[in-house]
């Protein structure tokens, strides 16, 4: 099997498998306990969390424990935008962002707030120009994702904390599930960001809110006080401790890694662009492990099954988006025809996928295409 659907999940590293179960097994007390087991629970935890303190360079920021980036984000969103409902109520998005933050807001125009979308250039850029239209004194949120999960474009992070530097009552949050382990983070001038544990060889359910003023939010789960307050239910110690360490094994080596993602990912576009009715929608600057190309006039389903009978795990969309609708807007956001959009189809790389892999999918691609080839418009 070859698995090249690396965006909707990777696979966990083996060392985090066996450093949860032996967590699990010997440290599964309550960290709220007062005991002396409870108190080396709370310890091994907050041990955790100034590790990732650490990778991430991490200031005067909080870090909260979450069930994953839909947990934070709805987390950051909503505690954020109700703090702040005095002091305005717009809020700046992408049609480009995860459900977990399109939903989101969605939920927050029923309570009154109002939602604009930056549009993209034909060139697949954000429109940095009407962001600047967008931005009044009546914005209290800009919320926007570092890398795009479908087609892998990057946002620009920095340029957007240096325009909100006039606008200092704004929060800026942004969604770094795509990224990390894969290139830089951005933080500067961002006022909070969400990861997700099992996008880069950590467990399902394992996220984390990073957040500057988490004091100014207000609380959206309540109970015994967890995290701060903010998150309450019992900690899953398991799962936070190798949140980090998750985080620090996809750190190691993060350069080299992401130049060999770069080289799978240079290899795929080179080759399938070579074939007519092949329209390549990712950008070759985007993010170094996501590739998204149509078979133009072709579902993306047919192609998506006929790689996955040869073994091949492709994706057409998010796995966490079902509805077509969201790819749709996401493709049509960034200026993809229509056509195309139907026939498109997502590669998606981790550390684990190797130069053999490729070449599998290569010879898999040829068979297809020459199958196909008649239904193609070219
Ligand atoms: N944001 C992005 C960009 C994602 O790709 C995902 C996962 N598909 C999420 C948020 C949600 O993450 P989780 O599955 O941890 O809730």
């Amino acid at each position: 099997m070859i698995y090249f659907d690396n965006c909707a999940t990777t696979k966990p590293d083996p060392a985090v498998l066996s450093t949860y179960t032996k967590i699990n097994e010997e440290f599964y007390f309550n960290a709220a306990s007062p005991h002396k087991m409870g108190l080396e629970t709370n310890q091994l935890q907050e041990e955790a969390r100034s590790q990732i303190r650490t990778i991430l360079k991490l200031d005067h920021q909080s870090i909260i424990f979450t069930s994953g980036a839909t947990e934070s984000n709805n987390m950051a969103l909503t505690g954020m935008a109700r703090a702040k409902k005095a002091f305005g109520s717009t809020i700046i998005t992408t049609k480009l962002e995860h459900p977990s933050v399109l939903e989101t807001l969605r939920t927050l125009e029923q309570e009154g707030f109002v939602v604009k979308y930056v549009k993209f250039k034909e060139d697949g850029t954000m429109d940095m120009d009407h962001f600047a239209e967008l931005l009044s004194n009546d914005v209290i949120l800009v919320s926007v994702m570092h890398v795009n999960n479908v087609m892998g474009a990057i946002l620009p992070i920095s340029e957007i904390a240096e325009r909100l530097k006039d606008y200092p009552k704004i929060h800026f949050h942004v969604d770094c599930v795509q990224s990390f382990g894969k290139m830089p983070l951005v933080i500067e001038g961002v006022d909070s960001f969400s990861l997700s544990g099992h996008k880069f060889g950590g467990l399902k359910g394992q996220g984390i809110l990073v957040i500057s003023q988490l004091r100014n939010i207000t609380q959206t789960i309540f109970g015994g006080g967890q995290e701060y307050g903010y998150r309450s239910g019992t900690s899953n110690v398991a799962v936070n401790v190798t949140m980090s360490k998750a985080m620090r094994l996809a750190s190691e080596n993060m350069d080299m890694q992401r130049a060999r993602l770069y080289q799978f990912k240079q290899d795929i576009e080179n080759f399938v662009k070579q074939f007519p009715g092949i329209r390549l929608n990712s950008h070759p600057n985007g993010a170094p492990h996501i590739v998204n190309f149509s078979f133009v006039g072709i579902k993306g389903e047919v192609i998506v099954n006929a790689f996955s009978e040869r073994g091949i795990m492709i994706s057409t969309t998010s796995a966490c988006s079902s509805k077509r609708a969201k790819l749709n807007e996401t493709l049509t956001a960034l200026h993809v025809p229509e056509d195309a959009i139907t026939g498109s189809v997502r590669v998606s790389f981790s550390k684990d996928n190797t130069v053999e892999e490729i070449a599998g999918f290569k010879a898999a691609f040829k068979e297809i295409y020459s199958q196909v080839e008649e239904l193609l418009k070219k």
